[in-house]
């Protein structure tokens, strides 16, 4: 193991501080909050951590920031969102490496956030310029009729530490280019990796106001966004469970709402697909950030005929994974992101276990490491739904196998969950691939893709996975609302 890393590894960001008004600034009642790493369990930082005093100032500045910014053109903004992409990606292997250190991913899985990150600034920056409007035919000779795009006013957002720049991207970026003003709040686990894309936005010369980020309590934040008849929009990203409760409070000041929720992709392999190379790409997607991913593939439905085949290949690639500080070269797992996390998934394959499962590799927390929150790569099968596994998000690095014969059983399995995030279907058949993609109940179905996420197309969840879609064209316009305007002629 690596010697304990502290602050002073820490390249970007160099801010400690929350970001308002244009100024990097302390929390009020002088109250610090320690990041831990958690590969070794050390401090990491300290960051100033907010109550409601300073999540009022943060929403007071973007409300006041607003008219000024709303007004500027979609080419002045695109030039600094532009601008703050240039930067992250001038910063990125050190902004990559400080994601590592707070929230555990390996650094290659880390530089390539970051790297989205920059990609999602850019393509909102350009995709602002076509927020076209419609000029519609009247009815009747003496009228015109337009529907024109308006930025829906300030934004507040709130996103979790398992993707801690990209998340937030997928909605300051948008918001930003459109002419709206933003507060961002960061997961108090990983604050340092929005602190460092807001050291972009503030190089990059945002004017004051315009995007503010608040670290500190979560509830607290709600209640200045929530209370706060001028902030329009809250953009969520996190847990179905509160996911609905904000949308319950959303409602006395109508406010449009994001949701961006749990998963329990099903990942289906028929028959004719190549099942070496996809058990090791089901491996690789499986365990990425440690199965922490709203779209990892968490129910793995395998056709009888290859079920044997595939079953022993996975075992052996996970038994192949490179556990690790994600810092080290080589390293493709890190640890978990925190205690509770590791302890979770114990609880979930302890249950397994308990109810008839096998557990072909992996079942424990690792015991190579005498610190870090580090847990092996878990394969099992025998499951069924009695289990805890398959009916809650697990958001673990454990993969239950099940398997299947017809087409119609294993949509109907697939589909037979509250979620409907991801989906994804190995097969080089294309009608079977139309009628996966047809039948499958998600927002997002990658067909021989595991990584199916781009800054131009759609993301986002079916049923209670969601509500509305981010990236790509949807994903601008839900910042705008549309405003008719039907002008009567004279005579
Ligand atoms: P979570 O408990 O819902 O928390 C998400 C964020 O919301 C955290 O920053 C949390 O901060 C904050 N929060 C919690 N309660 C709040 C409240 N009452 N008011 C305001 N903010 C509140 O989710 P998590 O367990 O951290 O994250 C994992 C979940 O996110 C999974 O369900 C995953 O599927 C989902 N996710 C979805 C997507 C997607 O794009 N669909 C992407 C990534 C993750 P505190 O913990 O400090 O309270």
């Amino acid at each position: 193991m690596s010697a304990t890393l502290t602050e002073a590894a820490v390249e970007y960001p160099k801010q400690r501080r929350m970001y308002v008004e244009g100024e990097w600034t302390d929390a009020i009642d002088g109250n610090r909050l320690d990041v831990i790493n958690p590969a070794d369990e050390s401090v990491l930082a300290s960051v100033a951590h907010g109550r409601r005093a300073d999540a009022d100032r943060a929403v007071a500045a973007a409300v006041k920031a607003f008219p000024a910014w709303s007004k500027t053109t979609a080419y002045e903004r695109a030039k600094i969102l532009k601008t703050v992409a240039d930067l992250i990606r001038t910063r990125a292997d050190a902004l990559a490496r400080t994601m590592t250190m707070e929230q555990g991913k390996p650094v290659p899985e880390a530089k390539a956030e970051v790297m989205q990150t920059a990609d999602t600034f850019e393509w909102f920056a350009e995709e602002a310029k076509r927020a076209y409007g419609r000029i519609i035919p009247p009815s009747v000779g003496t009228k015109r009729h337009m529907a024109i795009s308006h930025p829906v006013g300030v934004v507040g957002t709130i996103t979790p530490w398992n993707f801690p720049m990209a998340l937030a991207s997928r909605k300051i970026a948008p918001a930003l280019a459109v002419g709206c003003t933003v507060v961002s709040r960061p997961a108090d686990q990983t604050p340092l990796s929005l602190i460092g894309l807001f050291e972009c936005l503030a190089d990059a010369g945002i004017p004051p106001g315009v995007a503010n980020l608040f670290v500190g309590s979560s509830r607290e934040f709600a209640d200045a966004l929530f209370e706060e008849p001028a902030v329009r929009k809250v953009s969520f990203t996190g847990s179905t469970e509160v996911g609905k409760a904000l949308i319950r409070r959303s409602a006395d000041t109508v406010k449009r709402m994001s949701m961006e929720l749990g998963g329990h992709a099903p990942l289906i392999v028929f028959p004719d697909a190549d099942v070496a190379q996809v058990a090791q790409a089901a491996v690789i997607g499986k365990f990425r950030n440690n199965g922490q991913v709203c779209i990892s593939p968490s129910r793995f439905f395998l056709h009888e005929k290859i079920r044997k085949d595939f079953t022993e290949a996975a075992v052996e690639f996970a038994r192949g994974l490179k556990m690790g500080n994600g810092l080290e070269p080589g390293t493709q797992v890190g640890p978990m992101f925190e205690a509770k996390a590791l302890a979770k998934a114990q609880e979930l394959v302890d249950d397994a276990r308990a109810n008839g499962a096998a557990i072909l590799t992996g079942g424990a927390r690792s015991t190579r490491f005498d610190k870090g929150y580090f847990y092996e790569p878990t394969v099992i099968s025998d499951v069924d739904r009695s289990m805890r596994i398959l009916n809650e998000e697990p958001f673990a690095p454990v993969m239950p196998l099940l398997g299947f014969d017809k087409l119609d059983e294993v949509i109907a399995a697939a589909n037979d969950t509250p979620y409907g995030l991801a989906a994804y279907v190995f097969t080089n058949d294309l009608t079977i691939a139309t009628r996966m993609a047809e039948g499958l109940e998600a927002g997002i179905i990658g067909i021989n893709d595991p990584v199916p996420a781009t800054p131009q197309c759609p993301f986002g969840g079916m049923k209670e996975s969601g509500l509305g879609r981010e990236l790509g064209v949807e994903g601008l316009e839900s910042y705008l609302e549309t405003k008719y305007v039907s002008i009567g002629l004279r005579g």
